[in-house]
């Protein structure tokens, strides 16, 4: 069988059976992925990848759109919809669920000129749906301006091969031999993922987030990396930014990315989300004091906020917090200095130069930062 277009023959096919098979090539298909990807495109055609967080409250989804001009405020992004119902965020009589753009990415995938929009979803009546945290964060944090108040986020992570076992682990469910003892921070047969990890840092840092770092961790096969300190919401956009980009690469690598808090049982370490947080009187000299003072507070509304520091109602974290592998226990509150086992724990310099800000370490790898950090920003809201 021969396909012709205006008299040009693009393909040839045999068939088989049922089924048509595109005949062999020598030329590897690297080839024609690259000339078609290096095609220059007109000025005015603008590709962007409108990203939102799912029904799920955890997974991303993304769709394109072409843009007539490069959108140089977020006002001139349009806004968009997409069919809720597909995405467990809205019933099917009612399935248009609105895309409102929120912050502007340059795309680390394309390149310049594209870009990625990161947006809020609301319902056709103009409420946030049940997943949209931002809304609320945004408006909690507009309240606290003057205050100042920055966030440094880590995002811990692990990389599974698609046999659903954790890279760098032996084959057939075989655990890592030397356990956790060498994998954190470490180099050479204690890690797997590099790469992964080392893409993740340029394509962020591209894309304009506030990447602060990265580390292999505690469990062979995980990695973390942080955003910030960051002014207002902007931590929140780019830890979620970051986990999309994330999740592209994994793409490319074949591997699945999960920020399950405890994915290997209760013998192996967690995955956490810790959140750094000031405000101005606790970068400010003797702002110790107010750390504290807030410390107190993050331990006496425990039993509401952990509700809210993960999935499901907190409760998968209950699995990562027990106390062990560097976890306080779930139904209690500590804080501490230079402790990894304290629920909010306060660098050792931050005592030292009496000023500074505190690590809560109780949200888990899943954890929604919009929902965190509208919690951190609501302790100074009256
Ligand atoms: P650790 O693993 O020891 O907790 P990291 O370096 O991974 O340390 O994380 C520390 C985080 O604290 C970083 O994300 C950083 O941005 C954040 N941070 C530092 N100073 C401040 C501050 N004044 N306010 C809020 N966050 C801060
Ligand atoms: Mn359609
Ligand atoms: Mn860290
Ligand atoms: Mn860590
Ligand atoms: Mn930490």
């Amino acid at each position: 069988l021969k396909l012709y277009t205006a008299g040009i023959k693009i393909f040839n096919f045999q068939k088989k059976g049922d089924i048509f098979f595109r005949q062999k090539t020598t030329t590897p298909l690297d080839t024609y992925f690259n000339h078609y990807i290096s095609l220059p495109l007109p000025k005015d055609k603008i590709l962007a990848s409108y990203v939102w967080i799912d029904g799920s409250g955890i997974t991303m989804r993304s769709k394109d759109r072409v843009l007539e001009k490069l959108p140089c405020e977020l006002s001139s992004v349009p806004k968009w919809s997409f069919d809720g119902s597909s995405t467990g965020q809205a019933k099917p009589k009612d399935s248009d669920t609105v895309l409102i753009p929120s912050a502007v990415y340059r795309d680390p995938f394309r390149m310049d000129p594209h870009v990625i929009v990161l947006c809020e979803t609301y319902y056709g009546d103009g409420t946030p749906t049940a997943t949209n945290h931002r809304a609320n964060c945004a408006k909690i944090l507009s309240k606290i301006s003057n205050l100042e108040p920055w966030f440094g986020i880590e995002q811990e992570y692990t990389m599974f091969d698609f046999d659903m076992w954790p890279i760098g682990w032996p084959k057939c469910r075989g655990y890592p031999t030397t356990k956790s003892l060498f994998s954190y921070c470490g180099v050479g047969e204690h890690v797997a993922g590099r790469e992964i990890a080392e893409c993740h840092a340029r394509a962020c840092i591209y894309a304009g987030l506030d990447y602060a770092g990265s580390n292999a961790e505690v469990m062979k096969g995980s990695w973390e990396y942080q955003v910030g300190a960051t002014l207002g919401i902007k931590a929140a956009d780019d830890l979620w930014l970051g986990r999309y980009i994330l999740n592209r690469i994994a793409e490319h690598f074949g591997v699945i990315i999960s920020y399950h808090p405890k994915p290997m049982g209760k013998d192996q370490p967690g995955i956490g989300c810790h959140h750094n947080f000031s405000v101005k009187t606790m970068r400010s000299d003797g702002g110790l004091t107010e750390i504290e003072k807030v410390c107190n507070i993050l331990c006496e509304r425990h039993t509401s906020l952990i509700k809210n520091y993960g999935l499901m109602d907190g409760e998968e974290n209950r699995k990562r917090l027990t106390g062990k592998f560097e976890t306080a226990a779930y139904d209690s509150c500590r804080w501490a200095v230079a402790d990894r086992g304290a629920s909010v724990r306060l660098q050792r310099n931050v005592v030292a130069n009496k000023k500074g800000f505190l690590e809560d370490r109780r949200p888990a790898g899943d954890c929604d930062p919009y929902r965190i950090c509208a919690l951190l920003g609501e302790i100074y809201v009256e």
